[in-house]
């Protein structure tokens, strides 16, 4: 079937035969696709069915060498030369039963996506003869070329050799016919050249440092981990559709279009029926990524149309973001089968509301205690106060850091804008809490606590009830939010790779309960019993933390001004948010940490500056390729005809009486005229911005002049070239409209 507006953009804008016949698989791709038969198993049959997991580990490993891995998995020990040998040639023998060909080590460098170099499994053994060979040195270590990723620096030509090396704590899986082998990426003088390292380094502090902490509340604590468990959030958009509009195929964004006559503000698709078409996508997204121990459990309609969410059910960070990864991955092949383009963009259409991923944290013991969950007594409670207060601390103290770790052109688009939070950090903890931290803040004396103030302050903290009713009272406004249980950080970009946002959040936290540590062992150590030091300790965070709190609406004006009276920083844009990589507290903060050294630390922040500005630049060419090749020219054939109309009225009527009837084509042709000049000339004035800005050689100067002079453009370019979208005759605007692009079902 082809849908009718479809039909309209083939003939009318010339999409060729190709695109056409894609767009009659649709009715074949409306079919349930072949292997969905089988998700009419139950899941659990089949999940994670492509992973090499502890499962097939325990059949295919012998008892010693399953345990070394899996004390690899829980305590971060080395495995052995003889046991990787015997972990690479099960994994083989495994992928190989399991139809792999090929195996790959993927990694996570520095450009967001994800890398894989294939190998084959097959080695030439002589003339016409080969076998099927993959051993430990090749499991556990490669050297991909890889020169071309960014390094910031880090490997000049000379020191071009990177490494790739194994990650046995998240699962190797099959995608196709390739095993792919999750590695961290790092150069060979050792620093690290990816996302995944840095993370692996911060979540072993932060469990360490929780562990620690744990110690005061529960000896039995082994061991400490931490969760993550993110909202993706995207749209759906037709592939002809998509493929007619050149900014969407190049950002992911459409830098024109007017707004929808109907939008989101009627509500009407949140949480609405699932339109078949995205259904049918979904299931086989949600099919592969069982096959993968995806464990997506969520879906549902956003706010804007034609936005959706999917959501898994939470895992240990570092599992949980390599899924995250692979699944942003799967939703790309996925759409494509079923003729949908995915936008993955912060911000893809003005005016509508963006896309996030919240990352929903938490840390959790082996004693199966949920460290932000109030429990049901006194300690417990104690003990969550300890978590939930530290991690407000580190926030209040590391604002900055966190709001650097989400800065990127695309979120820049999207902060601050329609239901988005605002580039001001703050925390939400609802009224109960606000209450409780209140009341501690109060009624903690200083010196001796009398015996009844202490067993008052215990009633009171024993009376935080297990369920919170803020839990269900959401405050959507707020960029990091205490919900129930668990934090969740909403700021996050939806096309982000979440290690870093989690590695800033991990080593802040792990920081603070490290310095939390040493202040409440020196209470103890000059005489304060244990719970009093901490109930004195936690006080002064409360204090100390107070500003960072805010319960009211985080989109409003009053908010902009408060927080800059209660002196939080507002950082709008990339290149300022980054500035904070370069403060000398913040530096040693990521190398005493040994999460990222001084030399790691400048590089990324290089490497995200030129990010940044290649994604502006490309942005702005690409607003000027449209302006100039399709807007303009459209324009001026429309104006054309209209004038033409003009001439005839007066042929026909003569010069006076056709003057009179063609008013309205007059006003027509100098409002067209008016726009079509503002908008040339605008986008000459931003190509030489854009020349003057590329002669910068201080990189972060240049970055913000492309924010300040070439970005600045943006909106006033949109605006005329949105007005006249409104007025050439829709036949011959050369571009798909918001209108068709968000309402195709
Ligand atoms: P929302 O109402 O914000 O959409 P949900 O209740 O759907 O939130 O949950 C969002 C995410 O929070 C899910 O991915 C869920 O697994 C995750 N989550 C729940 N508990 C924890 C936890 N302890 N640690 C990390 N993530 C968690
Ligand atoms: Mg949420």
């Amino acid at each position: 079937m082809i849908y009718p507006h479809e039909y309209n953009y083939i003939c009318k804008k010339n999409i060729n035969m190709a695109q056409l016949r894609l767009s009659a698989l649709n009715d074949v791709l409306h079919r349930e696709p072949k292997q969905l038969k089988e998700s009419k198993e139950r899941v659990s049959n089949y999940f994670g069915r492509n992973t090499f997991n502890l499962n097939v580990m325990r059949e295919y490993l012998s008892e010693e060498a399953y345990k070394s891995v899996k004390s690899a998995i829980d305590n971060g020990t080395t495995i052995s030369r003889s046991v990787a040998d015997q972990v690479a040639t099960s994994m083989k023998d495994w992928a190989i039963s399991n139809g792999a060909t090929h195996y790959t080590h993927w990694f996570q460098p520095l450009t967001g996506a994800t890398a894989e170099k294939h190998d084959g499994f097959f080695k030439p053994v002589g003339p016409g003869q080969a076998i099927e060979r993959f051993e430990g040195d090749l499991l556990i270590q490669q050297e991909p070329d890889a020169s071309s990723f960014p390094n910031g620096g880090i490997r000049n030509t000379f020191e071009a050799r990177g490494y790739t090396a194994w990650d046995p704590s998240s699962p190797a899986f099959i995608i196709g016919s390739t095993l792919c082998i999750p590695t961290i990426f790092i150069a060979y003088t050792g620093e690290a050249l990816d996302h995944k390292m840095p993370l692996l380094r911060a979540l072993a502090k932060v469990e360490k440092a929780a562990l620690d902490v744990c110690q005061y509340f529960d000896k039995n604590v082994k061991k400490v981990s931490t969760t993550l468990g993110w909202e993706q959030e995207y749209f759906l958009v037709d592939t002809s559709l998509f493929n007619a509009r050149p900014d969407l195929v190049l950002t992911g964004r459409a830098v024109f279009g007017h707004s929808p006559a109907k939008g989101q503000q009627l509500d009407d698709h949140y949480f609405g029926s699932i339109p078949e078409r995205a259904m049918a996508f979904m299931r086989e997204l949600e099919f592969e990524a069982h096959l993968l121990g995806i464990p997506i459990t969520t879906r549902h309609n956003e706010v804007a149309p034609n936005q959706f969410e999917c959501a898994p059910m939470f895992e240990e960070v570092n599992v949980a973001n390599d899924h995250n990864l692979l699944l942003m991955d799967l939703m790309e092949k996925v759409a494509r089968k079923h003729n949908f383009r995915i936008l993955l963009h912060e911000k893809p259409f003005a005016g509508l509301n963006g896309s996030g991923k919240h990352n929903n944290w938490s840390l959790s013991t082996d004693t199966g205690v949920n460290l932000l969950q109030p429990g049901k007594n006194p300690k417990s409670n104690l003990q969550f106060l300890t978590f939930f207060i530290n991690t407000i601390k580190a926030i209040y103290d590391n604002a900055d850091v966190l709001r650097a770790s989400i800065a990127t052109a695309g979120n820049d688009h999207r902060l601050g804008a329609n239901e988005a939070p605002p580039a001001i950090i703050s925390v939400f903890i609802g009224s109960q809490l606000t209450e409780m931290l209140d009341n501690l803040e109060k009624n903690i004396k200083a010196g001796k606590m009398t015996p009844e103030a202490k067993t008052k302050l215990k009633l009171d903290i024993g009376k935080i009830p297990e369920l919170l009713l803020d839990n269900t009272d959401r405050n959507r406004t707020s960029p990091f939010a205490f919900t129930g249980n668990k934090f969740e950080f909403r700021a996050v970009g939806s096309s982000q790779n979440c290690a870093h946002p989690m590695t800033v959040l991990n080593t802040i936290v792990a920081k603070q309960l490290i310095e939390f540590k040493k202040d409440v062992d020196a209470r103890i150590k000059k005489g304060d019993k244990k719970d009093e030091a901490i109930l004195k300790e936690l006080q002064k965070l409360i204090k100390e933390s107070k500003k960072i709190r805010f319960e009211g609406n985080g989109y409003s004006e009053e908010w902009v001004k408060e927080a800059e009276k209660r002196g939080l920083s507002n950082l709008k844009d990339t290149p300022r948010a980054l500035d904070v990589w370069t403060r000398k507290e913040i530096k040693q903060l990521f190398s005493e940490l040994e999460i990222l050294s001084e030399v790691e630390l400048e590089a990324r922040h290089e490497i995200e500056l030129e990010n940044y500005i290649m994604k502006i630049q490309i942005e702005a060419r690409i607003m000027g390729d449209l302006a100039k090749n399709h807007i303009i020219p459209a324009t001026i054939e429309y104006q054309k005809k209209v004038i033409e109309n003009i001439e005839a009225l007066m042929d026909v009527f003569g010069k006076e009486e056709g003057k009179k009837l063609a008013k309205t084509q007059m006003l027509i042709v100098k409002s067209i005229s008016k726009h079509l000049t503002k908008l040339n000339d605008l986008v000459n004035e931003m190509v030489e911005e854009r020349k003057k800005a590329n002669q910068i050689q201080n990189i972060r100067d240049k970055a913000v002049a492309y924010c300040d002079n070439v970005k600045a453009y943006f909106d006033d370019i949109k605006y005329h070239a949105d007005k006249l979208e409104m007025q050439v005759d829709d036949e011959m605007w050369p571009l798909p409209k918001l209108r068709e692009m968000l309402f195709t079902r």
